[in-house]
């Protein structure tokens, strides 16, 4: 029989309150998580760059890392650099009541020591403050007099001119009051996952909570019951899923017709049906709204919490490459532009000022979910406004090929409520797919456009490079014959 390990971390604890059942799979059967994807893996990775970088807010101190060797071992670092007179540690190790914890910063001020948990988020969130509170309590109990606990998160108002004022970037919370106030749930709290983790399995069905305030990672295990056209794929906010679940209807078919909102409804009627919804007039209409010469036009961009460029705010969308195509007249020869950046270069004017260029005045554009392009350019008008006018132009004249489809005026049985162009496109031109391909999605782009930033390696840096004009190239294309099937449609 295999020994498990039931002490406690900081991670843990927070896994725990959100679903104890997720806590005891943790433990006793952590071989049924999801695999994690690459996606999520850079989000965890950036969440650890934030942290070292806020260390920044107090320099010169001493680091003990998860890699200095064994839990004891980083207790016992930890003990004796507090003991040497060291003011400042980066990722403390401590443990009390058999919970583990690791403290971002740990810095002595005037009236004590204070404990600072960072955050990459631009905001406050309750679970943070259970973050905190776990580890107030274990430095209590282990004995050392913290006097303040802290909050840091990326503030979203700065604007970066010239070098990262670090104070500037980050915002510091007081919590200390409400993390007191919070001292004895916290007790209470792991009082009952102890107990819970040396019972049986919790019997815990599936619930809101299966995504938040994180998503579960034993969501493959817990979720195997739902069948196929579920409650669950139904899309929109129109009916509460969890509601029916409670009721036992769980498959689209026993779902009363009256409880869905016309979205929904037209989503359950086709996929029961498997009929396709066509409204022939609107996407008529649809497409004479549109004309000649006529642009597709695709942005890639990618966000950081550490803004890389000057007038750039934490988080804000960066272009860093854009396809565009284009049909002088109906049934032309299409023609094809492209820009992608190189890596650790600013693109933004770059960009505009070819965009500005390439796409003749008054021409129309069409984007798929034109808020997204539209976004970027206005954007882009503010960082230049000498080219705002024309920007401007350009913006007017933007259609939104994904209109037809997120009203429902063309929906196809296999769509699954959405209209995501990842979805559309293989649909209604199987010839052209995102599967197989190195890149396949937005989130992935621009991952990759990031490693090529960091990464010396220009022979992989080059095939990052193919694979990014292939993806972005196919989102136009894949326009192009989206417009076309359009066509024939009506
Ligand atoms: S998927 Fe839901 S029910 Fe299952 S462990 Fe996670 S939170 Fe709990």
């Amino acid at each position: 029989m295999k020994t498990v390990n039931l002490s406690l971390s900081k991670s843990s604890f927070i896994r725990g309150l959100q679903c104890h059942k997720s806590l005891y799979l943790y433990k006793h059967q952590p071989e049924l998580r999801d695999e994690i994807s690459a996606l999520q893996q850079a989000l965890f990775q950036s969440g650890t760059d934030v942290g070292i970088y806020a260390q920044k807010l107090f320099p010169g101190g001493v680091a003990i890392p998860f890699g200095k060797g064994t839990l004891s071992k980083q207790l016992s670092l930890t003990k004796s650099e507090i003991e040497k007179g060291t003011n400042t540690l980066y990722e403390a190790a401590f443990v009390h009541d058999n919970v583990f914890v690791k403290v971002d910063i740990l810095h002595k001020g005037k009236m004590g020591w204070e404990l600072y948990e960072v955050k990459s988020s631009t905001g406050e969130k309750d679970v943070y403050l259970d973050d905190v509170a776990i580890q107030y309590y274990v430095l209590k109990g282990a004995g050392l007099p913290v006097s303040k606990a802290f909050l840091v998160h990326i503030n979203n108002k700065y604007v970066r001119k010239g070098k990262i004022d670090v104070k500037k970037l980050f915002e510091i919370i007081d919590c200390t009051k409400r993390v007191k106030n919070k001292q004895d749930s916290v007790k209470k709290e792991l009082a009952k996952q102890k107990k819970m983790l040396e019972g049986d399995i919790p019997e815990i069905d599936i619930g809101k909570y299966c995504s938040a305030p994180y998503n579960c990672d034993f969501q493959g295990h817990c979720w195997q019951h739902i069948p196929e056209n579920s409650i669950f794929d139904l899309r929109g906010h129109g009916v509460n899923k969890f509601d029916l679940y409670k009721q036992g209807i769980v498959h689209l078919k026993d779902v009363p017709a009256d409880s869905l909102n016309r979205n929904q409804g037209i989503q359950a009627n086709a996929t029961l049906k498997k009929k396709n919804v066509i409204d022939k007039d609107k996407i008529k209409k649809f497409i004479e709204s549109l004309w000649y010469p006529l642009y597709f036009l695709d942005f890639e961009t990618f966000d950081c919490a550490i803004p890389p460029y000057d007038n750039l705010r934490p988080y804000q969308k960066v272009p860093f490459q854009y396809s565009l195509d284009y049909l002088e007249k109906k049934g032309g020869k299409i023609g094809h532009y492209e820009y992608l950046a190189p890596p650790n270069t600013d693109p933004r004017e770059e960009i505009i000022t070819r965009l500005i260029k390439e796409i003749p005045q008054d021409a129309c554009v069409l984007a798929y979910n034109m808020s997204f392009e539209k976004g970027v350019l206005k954007q882009l008008a503010e960082w230049f406004p000498k080219y705002k006018g024309k920007i401007d132009r350009i913006i007017s004249n933007i259609r939104d090929l994904a209109a037809p489809f997120r009203s429902k005026d063309y929906y196809h049985y296999k769509m699954n409520g959405s209209f995501s162009m990842k979805i559309v496109l293989p649909i209604l031109v199987p010839e052209l797919s995102y599967d197989d391909m190195d890149i396949g999605e937005g989130g992935m782009a621009s991952e990759a456009y990031l490693k090529m930033c960091q990464s010396p390696d220009s022979t992989e840096n080059e095939q990052i490079r193919k694979a990014l004009l292939e993806y972005c190239g196919l989102d136009t294309l894949g326009m192009v014959r989206i417009l076309e099937k359009l066509g024939k449609a009506c």
